[in-house]
């Protein structure tokens, strides 16, 4: 098993925080195979509230497989307690958003997509439900009278100990 770090970086504009909103989260991630390197077409998603209890052990996994080349089970969880928000003090640069037990497969893409919530800095308001998928965010803040957006997203992974 190894632990695989999603991270992500963007630019804020006028928003505190952004965090994925809630147990249903989808996470999207295309996934190479470590036995034959085979790396899926599609992308997958992963949510907290999808599990199915793995064979062996007390582990819990959020994704399952089978390689369509090698033919290999390929599994992965969700680190819950790993989830953290990115914030105002993290743009520019790199941070953890979320870590994955990954068995067999890694992921190679990730793909922001939808359900992400932010907060306006200031006391403003916090949106709900906002889309990535375009790769940036616009909107405008009545309750402090200024645009609010998210850009320049960009993600990587990272092997952790
Ligand atoms: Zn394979």
């Amino acid at each position: 098993m190894v632990k695989i770090a999603l991270q992500i970086k963007a630019t804020l504009e006028n928003i505190e925080e952004l965090k994925p909103n809630g147990s249903d989260f989808r996470w999207y991630f295309k996934f190479s195979c470590n036995n034959c390197g085979e790396v899926s077409e599609k992308w997958n998603y992963a949510s907290l509230d999808e599990s199915t209890p793995a064979q062996r052990g007390n582990a819990i996994n959020h994704f399952i497989s089978k390689c369509k080349l090698c033919s290999r089970e390929n599994s992965m969880t969700i680190i819950e307690d790993s989830i953290k928000s990115y914030n105002s003090d993290d743009q520019g640069k790199f941070k953890i958003i979320v870590c994955l037990e990954c068995r067999g497969i890694e992921p190679c893409d990730y793909s922001p997509r939808e359900g992400w919530i932010a907060k306006a800095c200031n006391n403003g308001n916090v949106f709900t439900d906002i889309d990535l998928s375009d790769g940036e965010w616009v909107e405008y803040c009545d309750k402090i009278n200024s645009s609010v957006g998210i850009y320049e997203i960009e993600s990587r992974f990272e092997r952790i100990k």
